[in-house]
């Protein structure tokens, strides 16, 4: 094999210490917005330049030695990532531009690679990249339940149970939520698809390297991954497809061409951002255990400053048992505050009211919505996402700017 100057995933190379508290670029005010985005992982760049730099080959190219080691750095990200999450195949992993595109390649895909319209399973507060192509299912003929959550954003299995029917075709679920942190029991929910012949897909943007999964040993048969949501690059992720076994997962591409990634996803690979992700869900994945344990602890401190100061007036969304959320994960909703109001006051504190993707927009979040939140409580409300980089400083800035907005309006409270 040629030379592969840079190869992300040597053993050597990644046995560095601890999580490095240096290893993520820091602005002048504290970055609590994870669930948007994080920044790239130095070290992950580092593994990345050389594919920016002189090893620029295109990996489809077998003529010579510059895509011959452009392949091999893909060989390689693949084999390790199918290794990181379980996958009993390299060819499972099928990289794609992100978790958007990994759920709507599930989703539609399957939907194009069935004989007729069947049934699809989702829930309420599912990410908008499930949501809106289960609605376009749902445009060409597909039926589609939406299940409901109860008050902490908890699926009910029995709902879930009663909701599968003969021409269930796929029932899609989230590892995590990007907005109030719970994890569904996703290995449970795989286990009753299974049980009757369904196809289940779990959007993992929030889960990898957040919390343990094994997409094998839990049955998860498509799986999205996103490379931003993990100090990984933007542009890139994965979708698991399991190979063999049943119930059979048939794909049809939504993107045609040169035949890359089995054909289920044609276009030249974007070998950086490819090294990147495996890179970045291997330092996830290694420091998982100690990082959540430390984002925890200033998780439950600033929710600690906001309950003293303000106990009746603050709630926290979502359950409280540690096991059942993100670890960096706060959501937390204000009575008797204008949202809007709210983070117009909190002087550039880098955090968001709902998802990014819906920040944008004036609109409520559907996630709070189907908790039973009112429309303004749902607007005044606050999703922290701590991560790397982040530490005990960042708490006390966060609490004193977010008890100052708050009193602004409520007095002393
Ligand atoms: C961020 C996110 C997505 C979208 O991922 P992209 O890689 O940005 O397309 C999808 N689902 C969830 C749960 C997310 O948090």
């Amino acid at each position: 094999m040629a030379e592969r100057p840079g190869t992300p995933l040597a053993a050597d190379a990644v046995d560095d210490a601890d999580p490095a508290p240096d290893s993520v670029p820091r602005g002048s005010v504290p970055y609590l917005d994870h669930h948007a985005t994080t920044p790239l992982d130095e070290r992950v760049l580092e593994a990345m330049a050389p594919y920016l730099g002189a090893e620029f080959g295109n990996a489809a190219s077998t003529t010579h030695a510059y895509g011959w080691r452009a392949e091999a750095a893909v060989d390689l990200a693949r084999e390790q990532l199918a290794d990181l999450l379980g996958a009993a195949e390299p060819r499972e992993i099928v990289f794609t531009s992100g978790a958007t595109e990994s759920n709507n390649l599930a989703i539609l895909g399957l939907a194009d690679a069935a004989a007729e319209p069947g049934h699809v399973v989702t829930v309420a507060t599912e990410h908008p990249a499930v949501l809106d192509p289960c609605r376009e299912l749902a445009r060409r003929g597909w039926e589609v339940t939406e299940l409901p959550v109860d008050y902490e954003g908890r699926l009910s299995l029995a709902d879930l149970e009663e909701a599968l029917r003969a021409d269930t075709r796929l029932v899609s679920v989230m590892a995590a939520n990007n907005e109030i942190g719970i994890l569904a029991p996703i290995a449970e929910i795989a286990e009753r698809c299974h049980a009757r012949g369904i196809v289940f897909h779990t959007d993992a943007a929030q889960a990898v390297g957040k919390i343990p999964l094994d997409v094998g040993a839990q049955g998860l048969d498509l799986v999205s991954v996103s490379g931003h949501k993990l100090y990984g690059p933007k542009g890139v992720g994965l979708l698991r497809v399991r190979r063999g076994g049943s119930p059979r997962v048939k794909l049809a591409p939504r993107q045609f061409g040169g035949g890359h990634e089995g054909g289920l996803r044609s276009g030249t690979l974007p070998v950086p951002l490819v090294v990147g992700l495996a890179r970045a869900v291997e330092i996830a994945e290694r420091e998982r255990e100690a990082e959540a344990a430390r984002l925890v602890g200033l998780r439950d401190a600033l929710w600690h400053a906001l309950e003293t100061e303000l106990s009746g007036r603050v709630r926290w969304n979502g359950p409280r048992a540690a096991e059942e959320r993100l670890p960096g994960n706060l959501s937390v909703s204000f009575e008797g505050v204008d949202g809007e109001r709210l983070l117009a006051d909190l002087g550039g504190l880098a955090v968001s009211s709902g998802s990014a993707c819906s920040s944008a927009k004036p609109e409520p979040s559907h996630v709070l919505l189907a908790l039973g939140h009112s429309p303004a409580l749902a607007k005044a409300t606050l999703r922290i996402g701590f991560g790397r980089g982040n530490g005990p400083d960042d708490v006390a800035y966060a609490a004193e700017r977010i008890l100052a907005a708050v009193r602004r309006q409520v007095g002393g409270a």
